[in-house]
């Protein structure tokens, strides 16, 4: 396995990616990590809205041709992440508050028909299977990992759709939370986390109880609260350098 000392010098240093990565000469491979390291770059906001995505240098630095990198960049927009223009470059996402406000509407629409299909497959194994969920978000936050704890929030909602057996909302809720945490990340207060972990406990207890009209109520306050800490923020950092964000996240994104 390759060391993250590689990627760690940027993006024009790695010349030869059949080199560093000699096992993963497929397409499908190439661009599944591409996608996944662009997205969890882009929900972490190393790259913040309204970033030009230019294919050649992506191409590059995945080693790619820009037929795949379109194909990388299509998939990011289906799922609110990225702009694409035709003849322009692509863009980070920067979703509106009126645009965010309906991401939250569909979300928390879906989340609350979600309560149902988990209640009627509730057994011991799911309920374990969310309680160490928890517990590990629990060990997050008291670590300070904030990208770790924002991570798990999210996968929290994803683990409960997993849990529904409805594929289809497994995979239109997948699409929202991406979004849902861009627009967090441009919009929130700094140092708030994402989701109350208190608060999936709560779900967790009223889902176990059966109580179907608790476990939407709360999923719905739930969302409301997280949403609610959506706040206008000037974040003038300075302008990030793509190439070593890239190979950040790429590294993260190989093993
Ligand atoms: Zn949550």
């Amino acid at each position: 396995m390759v060391s993250l000392d590689v990627f760690q010098i940027g993006l024009y240093s790695i010349q030869n990616f059949d080199q560093v990565y000699p096992e993963m000469s497929s397409n499908s491979d190439r661009v599944d990590i591409a996608h996944r390291a662009l997205r969890q770059a882009i929900i972490e906001q190393a790259l913040k809205a309204g970033t030009k995505l230019p294919e050649d240098e992506i191409g590059r630095h995945f080693s790619m041709s820009r037929t795949l990198v379109r194909v990388v960049l299509a998939k990011l927009q289906a799922q609110g992440l990225v702009d694409t223009y035709h003849k322009r470059t692509a863009t980070v996402a920067q979703p509106s508050l009126a645009e965010a406000r309906d991401a939250f509407a569909v979300r928390r629409a879906l989340e609350r028909e979600m309560m149902k299909a988990v209640i009627k497959r509730w057994s011991p194994a799911v309920e374990k299977s969310l309680i160490d969920h928890v517990r590990e978000e629990e060990v997050a936050h008291a670590t300070g990992d904030v990208r770790l704890s924002t991570r798990l929030a999210g996968e929290f909602h994803l683990k409960l759709a997993e849990l529904s057996g409805n594929a289809l909302l497994e995979r239109y809720l997948g699409e929202l939370v991406s979004r849902c945490s861009l627009i967090l990340a441009m919009y929130s207060r700094p140092h708030s986390s994402e989701c109350a972990i208190s608060e999936h406990s709560g779900l967790i207890n009223a889902l176990k109880n059966g109580d179907l009209e608790i476990a939407k109520q709360l999923m719905d306050e739930h969302l409301s609260s997280v949403e609610n800490r959506a706040l206008v923020e000037d974040d003038s950092a300075a302008e990030p350098d793509l190439g070593s964000i890239l190979a950040r996240f790429t590294s993260r994104h190989s093993s």
